[in-house]
């Protein structure tokens, strides 16, 4: 029998051990994750951020029996965005469609469930808090880090047939392939740094009530974004985006400020948050986002790197989770094609994914524009798109971000598509970031 070790139980590494179970060929499948289960830390102390999974994650979700159903029961229909404005008033851009909005943690549950579920005799191993530390490609062997309660560390080293790194926009896996001939590989820190608020749906005091099935929006001025997505228990996590060195949001020092800085940039946000949150949103550390691409995602016959240790974006467009189990599918139909010849499948890997990673990365720093006159118009183009594609779709693309949440057309497809409207963006993103650097 043989051994694959997949490093990282995020969304990718857990459903491709979904994946790799129903084949029949006979795999030994072994997971290791640098971090706690999950089932096991008491949601309190958990960290999340929302999601948004639609058709280009759902198709591979529904190849597996039962995981649609599953994930769609920890999620909410959004059927369209809301842009709130300074004076209070909205604008509504409804789709046809909905995304389903969960959160990572919800995700990863229910993926880890219906693993275990299914895995008899033990044929999916699990193992957590083992971080993995080297690779030997050679040898074919991977050495973990047991994290022990008392932070002591352990090494233990194990050999594998087939390594597939799922280990996220860091990848360790990723790390050591930056040692073997012609591997080229680029990152880059997104210009918006990120904070998490979470928020009741409504506050009868004040009356205010959000729309639980839309994607609320507030861009209080260029370069800070506010958004809240909904969950399924009528809560919102909001997602506050600000650039780095942004005073307004890194200046803020006690519990007040924070109140007043939501009340003064988003009112309705500031009615909906509690002292305790907005203490709380406080002491939360601002998290950074790193893009990732690469030449390559294998080495040899015997290691992969897929989802965000391949080609990590920004959460922008919210297709990172997406790409990363479309990914899995893909894989799993290069294993049929190639007969679980891993040489060829590996290969193929690369050669099919890589121009649609290389697209996603234009598509995730130029669909949205930082200008806030840009912006205004990126809304009024895809009012105008709506309307002419209703009217005449055989002449008219629909709006671009209904392209890109609600369908699985490759992402190479949507860049040749929209070019025109990205390279524009490009040049005035590109113009702005200049000048604030
Ligand atoms: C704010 C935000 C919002 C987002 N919203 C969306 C959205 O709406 N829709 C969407 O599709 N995507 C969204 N994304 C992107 C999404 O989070 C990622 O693309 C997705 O999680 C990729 O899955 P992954 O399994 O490849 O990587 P990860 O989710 O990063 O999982 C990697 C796993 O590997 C583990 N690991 C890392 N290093 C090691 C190591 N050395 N040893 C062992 N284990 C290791 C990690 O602990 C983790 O569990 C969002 C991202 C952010 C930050």
């Amino acid at each position: 029998m043989k051994k694959i070790v997949i490093v990282g139980a995020g969304p990718c590494g857990i459903l491709l051990a979904h994946y790799l179970l129903q084949r029949d060929a006979q795999y030994q499948i072994e997971v290791y994750e640098r971090r706690n289960d999950p089932r096991q830390v008491p949601l309190y102390n958990s960290k999340t951020i929302p999601y948004g999974i639609n058709e280009r994650g759902l198709i591979p979700l529904r190849r597996i029996k039962g995981l649609e159903e599953a994930i769609k029961a920890q999620c909410v229909k959004n059927y369209g965005l809301i842009v709130h404005q300074k004076n209070c008033k909205t604008r509504v851009f409804p789709k046809k469609q909905p995304t389903f909005n969960t959160d990572r943690i919800s995700v990863v549950m229910t993926l880890l469930s219906k693993l275990m579920e299914k895995s008899e005799n033990g044929k999916v191993k699990l193992h957590f808090n083992c971080k993995c530390s080297h690779l030997d490609f050679h040898n074919k062997t991977v050495t973990f880090e047991k994290i022990k309660e008392t932070a002591s560390k352990e090494a233990f080293t194990v050999n594998y047939d087939l390594l597939i790194g799922a280990d996220g926009a860091r990848s360790v896996v990723r790390r050591h392939l930056l040692n073997t001939d012609f591997f080229e590989f680029e990152q880059k820190y997104v210009h918006a740094c990120y904070k998490t608020v979470f928020l009741p749906g409504s506050n009868e005091k004040t009356g205010i009530k959000l729309k639980s099935d839309c994607l609320h929006v507030w861009r209080p001025e260029e370069g800070i974004t506010f958004g809240a997505v909904p969950q399924l228990n009528g809560t919102f996590i909001g997602l506050l985006f600000f650039p780095k060195n942004e005073k307004k949001v890194v200046g803020l020092s006690s519990t007040a400020e924070v109140m007043d800085f939501f009340h003064q940039n988003m009112p309705e946000v500031g009615q909906l948050l509690s002292e305790a949150e907005a203490a709380a949103f406080l002491k939360r550390p601002i998290s950074t986002q790193l893009k990732t691409r690469c030449n390559r995602y294998h080495y040899g016959d015997s290691v992969l790197i897929m989802g965000d240790a391949a080609h990590a974006v920004s959460s922008s467009l919210g297709q990172g989770c997406n790409n990363a189990f479309e990914d899995v599918m893909v894989f799993d139909s290069l294993l049929d094609e190639y007969a679980d010849e891993w040489a060829a499948a590996v290969e193929q890997f690369t050669i099919r994914r890589q121009p649609d990673a290389y697209a996603l990365w234009e598509l995730d720093t130029n669909v949205f524009p930082a200008s806030k006159t840009l912006f205004l118009e990126f809304m009024v183009r895809e009012s105008f798109a709506k309307i002419m594609n209703k009217l005449f779709p055989q002449f008219f693309l629909p709006p671009l971000r209904e392209v890109l949440s609600t369908t699985a057309l490759s992402y190479a497809e949507i860049l040749k598509s929209y070019q025109g409207w990205i390279s524009k963006v490009k040049k005035s993103n590109e113009k702005l970031f200049s000048l604030k650097e």
